[in-house]
């Protein structure tokens, strides 16, 4: 027998749950398949302070509380030439180390407390498409089965699609890792620059402190893995006291490649999490960024079923895709710069120098949107921060003059989420702005500054803002637009 579904995610990662409870939350009848038995193990463990706004938006908050987890480690930062420096958790927001296994399992138990079905441990292994819905496939232990669904939401993680599919944003690097007492170290992260590449160190749960190297392919290439990572160790001023040797310490490993996927959004086949798009792992947030992603996404298919327009839900998903990746590519390339001198004779950092966005290739309009988002200058704002004005005051010395709009103001359309449905909006765009403007305290403005004629004093721009919104609205957004210098 053959169950239908609306949605169908593959992959229990963070992303797949992450889409899964929200599309629940909306009403949708959702369906997950995970080939691994749970808890399984999954690198990824270090936590940026943005996940816990993201778990608490799904219910889910208090999973990141676990007793067993890490909170508040300090970091020691030795990047570069500089002084180590020492960054207390209050300078770096509350981020915590937790168990990958075990969190993705309790949060695959909250989705399961929503409503999702779930097939596991069953593997998608074949797709087909006919009459507007998707037939996967699934492999388990006991038997193999089909299930359908309108949209299927791809969360496989890296391994989910072939390289020849990827838009490379980074040159790759390759991890190795092992963990060694948790008494060998500080209870601190650090982070360290070394010629061949840099390394990572924190404590995890379970009374051990991890250590991982990044470094290029080219640099372990035939060599044998422990002096390797040794010889990084021993350079460095932060991890020098450690010794790892063959017998005692197993040393994992993975390639770790930065790109996009180059066709994301393929009819009604999305990617969400890595699947998509993948980060450095510098910043220790591809968890958030995968997380947040995905409430993205949830909104774009949510809209896409309930107003079978396609068109504006698959923009909306390539433009935050888009912004994801533009923003985090140029913080980790302007953090490498920070520590790749022009002498450095290593093929990290030498590689990392040369890399140019401009030589992209550009294959279809999501590449070339990529492409447009990686080399483009940021525009100039001036944004400032308008001050609070006295507004009655205000009201009164402004009401017989005519209303003039700043020269520098100008209109776009931009996307707005009102109710989990995203649509297009004018917005106002303005130097003194740090983005389009739509909503101000959840009034809409642009319609209030189109409602204005030629020669309105602001005592008749005044009494047509107030037969649209209330009079205590309207004195805020005069007071807002007055203090941005956008009316004059
Ligand atoms: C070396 C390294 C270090 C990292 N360190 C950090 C860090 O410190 N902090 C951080 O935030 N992020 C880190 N990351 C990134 C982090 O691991 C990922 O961002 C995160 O795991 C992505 O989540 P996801 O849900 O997209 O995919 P995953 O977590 O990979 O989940 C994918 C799931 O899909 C399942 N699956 C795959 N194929 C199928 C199939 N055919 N059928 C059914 N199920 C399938 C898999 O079993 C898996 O459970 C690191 C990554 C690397 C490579």
């Amino acid at each position: 027998m053959v169950q239908d579904f609306e949605i169908v995610v593959v992959g229990a990662g963070p992303a797949g749950l992450t889409a899964a409870i929200r599309l629940l939350e909306m009403g949708h009848s959702v369906a997950l398949v995970e080939q691994e038995a749970f808890p399984r193990p999954q690198i990824g463990e270090s936590l940026s302070p943005g996940v816990r706004s993201i778990f608490a938006y799904l219910g889910a908050g208090e999973l990141l509380g676990d007793p067993r987890y890490l909170p508040d480690i300090p970091a020691r930062v030795a990047w570069g030439s500089g002084e180590p420096l020492l960054v207390e958790p209050a300078q770096r927001g509350g981020g915590v180390m937790v168990d990958r296994a075990h969190l993705d399992a309790q949060l695959l138990a909250v989705a399961i407390g929503k409503g999702l079905q779930v097939f596991q441990p069953a593997r998608m292994t074949a797709l087909s498409f006919q009459n507007d819905r998707y037939e996967l496939k699934v492999q388990s232990a006991a038997r193999d089965f089909r299930i359908t669904g309108r949209v299927v939401l791809d969360a496989r993680g890296r391994k989910g699609a072939h390289t020849r599919e990827h838009m490379t944003l980074a040159p790759a690097s390759v991890a190795l890792w092992t963990h060694v007492p948790a008494d060998t170290m500080r209870h601190e992260a650090a982070i360290e620059t070394v010629g061949e590449g840099w390394i990572w160190g924190a404590p995890v749960p379970g009374g051990e402190y991890r250590i991982m190297v990044f470094t290029d392919p080219d640099s372990i290439k035939g060599q044998k893995l422990v002096p390797s990572m040794q010889q990084m160790l021993t350079q460095s001023q932060l991890f020098r006291s450690v010794l790892i040797d063959d017998l005692r310490f197993e040393i994992q490993t993975c390639v770790v490649s930065v790109y996009v996927h180059t066709r994301p959004w393929d009819r009604q086949f999305i990617k969400i999490g890595e699947a998509a798009f993948t980060l450095d792992p510098l910043s220790s947030t591809g968890v958030e960024a995968a997380m947040r992603f995905s409430l993205q996404t949830a909104i774009a298919v949510h809209t896409m079923l309930a107003d079978g327009n396609p068109g504006v839900a698959k923009a909306f998903y390539e433009n935050k895709l888009a912004d994801a990746v533009a923003s985090h590519s140029r913080w980790t390339s302007g953090y490498y710069r920070q520590a790749a001198t022009s002498d450095s004779p290593f093929p990290f950092w030498e590689k990392r120098r040369n890399f140019r966005m401009e030589a992209l290739s550009v294959i279809n309009d999501f590449t070339a949107l990529i492409k447009r988002r990686l080399t483009r200058e940021r525009p100039t704002t001036h944004a400032i921060q308008p001050a609070a004005v006295p507004i009655d005051p205000l009201i009164r010395f402004l009401w017989d003059k005519p209303v003039r709009l700043s020269g520098q103001l100008a209109f776009s359309s931009e996307f707005a989420v009102t109710g989990d449905r995203v649509e297009i909006r004018r917005a106002l765009q303005h130097p003194n702005l740090s983005r389009p403007l739509i909503y101000l305290n959840q009034i809409e403005v642009p319609p209030l500054l189109n409602a204005l004629s030629e020669g309105d004093t602001y005592g008749a721009a005044i009494e047509t803002w107030c037969r649209l919104v209330p009079y205590h609205d309207v004195k805020k957004v005069l007071g807002f637009l007055w203090s941005a210098e956008i009316v004059q």
